[in-house]
């Protein structure tokens, strides 16, 4: 059952199984909130163990006897370009149930985060057309041999993901795994299930995949998230949520010596040089730091200033800051939503704490909006430290809020000093009009992406994923291909002639 109404008048979702949708064996249920009102909009079934043994049952019969990892690669991506379809005409649907459900203002949600995701899926596809098979140069030593690196799907996966920018995830989460034949297992958060039930929901009407190719489970993290990672017969998880959360993944899949890729926390720098163009820089900060509410893992936290730029800078940040739109995620004028949870603004609201006590100065916000708009909502202001030293906390650790840290420098290999300074290396950015300077100081940042002139802009063929405690493994492009695969080394003997011997004076002339 799923999109019915349940008891309380809400929409109700259920698992998604070998094909079909189903309750949880103990009927239980989970509540799911409009972060902008703190009212319910739907339920959700809460998986038990067995479901998620039956989830995972149905995925590896689906790889180990299924016709899907021996589909072809275009037959996959034929139906990879059939999703994506499907999920296009629901586009605008999309956009409002993502936003709706995550607090992300539907302006993001519109014109980026369901074209990426689709975007994804489509470069997925075309991809993985070309994928399996990889020749090796000829090389007549040790034998007269044809070799050549063939693909394989590694099997089960487990997908987890966080409940920010959740369309998107699922879709390159989901996009790999399929193209290149392997069987999921898929678990989104709590806060925010309901885009990838959307998705599913979409897979399931087109009947296009064999049963069991895809399942869906439903419910807390460290009950049925930690179950499905442990699950003997799951190959490989994927996950992409906090640090603290990675390092348990890492541990929980030990054992059985699982594939793992992390898609971790980050504290990620704006590095503005002193040749910056300002006008640029004002627009970019405030995407860099505030663009979902600073609730994104790439989102630039800290801002690396020259001293001689600084004064400036801020009071121009400041001033932009004061005519940002905070309010309703469905107003299409709205710059700044709720964040997710009640929990999410607790955890800001300590760090903006932390960072008085430190003795940084907020220059602008620091607080809950006032009026009636907000009163039930997750609302905080975005916010700006000033004077912060690179050994403070709010300098240090991922607040996954809109509060932007700026740090003064003097000469630039201080600041990528401090850029580098950190248990994480996700992204960074750096502003300059010297391209080539530019350049040579990105080459210097440890970071999985850096941009020039830009933050936040994902490339569906650029691989994404961290240094450090941001995690390893990557994620789109053919980088994020490559870790859905086992890498098979084949060697066809084209000599022919072993006469009897055993060892490798085979090979020596005779
Ligand atoms: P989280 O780590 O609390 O949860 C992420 C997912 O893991 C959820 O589905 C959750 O239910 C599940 N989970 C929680 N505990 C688990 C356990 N013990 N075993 C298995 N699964 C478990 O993260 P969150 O609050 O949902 O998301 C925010 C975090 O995600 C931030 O740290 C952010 O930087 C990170 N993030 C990283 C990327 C990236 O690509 N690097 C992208 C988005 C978000």
């Amino acid at each position: 059952m799923t999109h019915e109404h349940s008891p309380t008048g809400l929409p109700h979702y259920d698992l998604y199984i070998d094909g079909v949708w189903q309750p949880a064996d103990n009927g239980q249920t989970f509540t799911v909130y409009d972060p902008a009102t703190s009212q319910p909009i739907a339920t959700c079934a809460s998986a038990t163990h067995s479901d998620v043994d039956r989830a995972v049952r149905a995925a590896r019969a689906a790889f180990d006897h299924g016709p899907w990892p021996h589909t072809s690669p275009a037959q996959r991506a034929e139906i990879l370009h059939a999703i994506a379809d499907a999920l296009e005409a629901r586009n605008f649907e999309l956009a409002e149930i993502e936003s709706r459900d995550a607090g992300v203002p539907i302006r993001k949600t519109t014109y980026n985060d369901i074209t990426l995701g689709l975007e994804i899926l489509r470069g997925c596809a075309e991809m993985a057309r070309k994928h399996p098979y990889e020749p090796l140069p000829w090389n007549d030593l040790p034998s007269v041999s044809w070799n050549f690196v063939w693909r394989d799907p590694i099997g089960v996966c487990a997908q987890i993901i966080p409940w920010n920018y959740a369309f998107c995830m699922a879709a390159w989460k989901l996009g790999p795994a399929l193209a290149t034949g392997n069987t999921v297992v898929f678990k989104p958060s709590s806060l925010a299930p309901l885009s990838t039930l959307a998705i599913f929901q979409t897979i399931h009407d087109l009947n296009l995949l064999p049963k069991g190719v895809i399942n869906l489970v439903l419910g807390p993290g460290g009950d049925v998230g930690e179950y499905l990672v442990t699950h003997p017969a799951v190959d490989k998880v994927a996950f992409t949520g906090s640090t603290e959360v990675g390092r348990k993944i890492m541990a929980l899949a030990a054992p059985h010596i699982k594939r793992v890729t992390l898609e971790l926390g980050g504290k990620n720098a704006m590095l503005i040089l002193p040749d910056a163009d300002l006008d640029l820089v004002v627009d970019g900060v405030l995407w860099g730091a505030f663009y979902h509410s600073g609730q994104l893992c790439e989102a630039g936290s800290r801002l690396l200033v020259p001293h001689a730029l600084h004064d400036t800078l801020v009071e121009r940040l400041v001033e932009r800051v004061r005519g940002m739109r905070i309010g309703d995620p469905m107003d299409l004028e709205t710059d700044i939503g709720p964040l997710i949870s009640e929990r999410q603004r607790e955890k800001v609201e300590y760090y903006i704490a932390v960072g008085r006590e430190e003795g940084a100065t907020v220059v602008i916000g620091g607080g809950r909006p006032i009026g009636e708009a907000f009163a039930n909502g997750y609302y905080v202001e975005p916010t700006i430290f000033t004077g912060v030293r690179p050994e403070m906390r709010i300098a240090r650790e991922e607040i996954f809020g809109p509060v932007l840290s700026v740090i003064a420098y003097d000469e630039i290999g201080e600041a990528i000093r401090i850029a580098n300074d950190s248990i994480y290396g996700l992204a960074a950015s750096v502003w300059s009009r010297d391209l080539q300077h530019a350049l040579s100081v990105a080459r210097r940042i440890r970071a999985g992406t850096v941009w020039i002139n830009e933050h936040h802009v994902l490339n569906p063929q650029a691989p994404f994923g961290g240094y450090r405690q941001s995690g390893f493994g990557r994620e789109m492009g053919r980088y994020g291909l490559d870790e859905y695969t086992e890498v098979k080394h084949i060697h066809v003997d084209l000599m022919q002639r072993r006469q009897g011997r055993l060892w490798w004076d085979t090979l020596l002339p005779e």
